[in-house]
């Protein structure tokens, strides 16, 4: 699943390699998936986008708008989306494949479930949009300490600090994921109530959301996941489904999954005692 750090590295490789090209074919919905949501009528796309030049590329949250002139494409979090090379065989099974004038195909396949919309640069009407496009990303300066203490104080005290990071949308593109190692880094657990959480606990929550978050950012993703070449990311997750065999890296005891508000996860019960 593409979070924040992942959208950001699709949108700077979609801006480093195919801006400028133009759209020449459009192919939608040719493995027709009951979860791969579309802006009306698929076949329509080819018609607002074909002979359009791609001109940007930009995350907001864990989406990933790619504009044409007046027109934008956005992939949802579920969404793989590869860029293959001028004569290079795609894959069997894709939900939107955009040709481009240089022989170069864009490929966008759902996995479980995911959004293709089609709407004007930063109009798609979804509240998920609108409030990734409203929102500051973490991964800049007016994502600041202030901002972060008014998410905390709008927030119910009895909520845990997985519920208050990674639900209702209060900070866009940051799920269940990127959630992990932000959560081992502040040494929270993330069942601790936020009652519980001393001032120490919140600062160093609201540093680990910008360090962790930005280090995914830099290193181009996650490597749970993979990017527009198809390479996973090069940052290496310190807790997730890949390392959930290895000791904690900062006591050396084991790490513990468990299944908490619609996703596992990964702690150091030494390192992150729940508050
Ligand atoms: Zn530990």
């Amino acid at each position: 699943m593409l979070e924040l750090p992942e959208a950001f590295t699709l949108a700077r490789q979609l801006r480093d390699h195919v801006m400028g090209r133009t759209i020449t074919e459009v192919v939608t919905n040719a493995s027709p998936h009951k979860w791969a949501f579309f802006t009306g009528d698929p076949q329509a796309y080819a018609g607002a986008l074909v002979g359009r030049q791609l001109t940007d590329a930009q995350a907001y949250g864990g989406l990933v708008e790619l504009a044409a002139g007046d027109e934008a494409l956005v992939f949802g979090d579920g969404v793989s989306l590869r860029l293959f090379a001028a004569g290079k065989a795609l894959p069997a099974k894709h939900q939107l494949v955009l040709r481009l004038d240089d022989g170069r195909a864009l490929v966008a396949s759902v996995q479980m479930y995911g959004g293709l919309w089609l709407s004007a640069p930063g109009e798609l009407d979804s509240p998920y949009f609108a409030a990734a496009f409203r929102k500051p990303s973490p991964l800049t300066d007016a994502f600041d300490r202030a901002w972060f203490d008014a998410i905390w104080d709008e927030a119910k005290p009895t909520l845990s600090a997985k519920a208050l990071l990674a639900t209702e949308q209060r900070v866009p593109g940051l799920g269940n994921g990127v959630l992990q190692d932000i959560l081992f880094n502040a040494r929270v657990n993330p069942r601790s109530k936020l009652a519980a959480l001393s001032s120490d606990d919140r600062s160093r929550l609201f540093d680990a959301v910008k360090t962790t978050l930005a280090a995914m950012a830099d290193e181009g993703g996650r490597d749970t996941e993979k990017d527009l070449g198809g390479e996973p990311g090069g940052y290496h997750t310190v807790l997730s489904a890949k390392t959930r065999t290895l000791p904690c890296p900062r006591c050396g005891n084991g790490i513990v999954r468990q299944a908490y508000m619609g996703g596992n996860v990964y702690f150091c019960p030494t390192c992150q005692p729940v508050r």
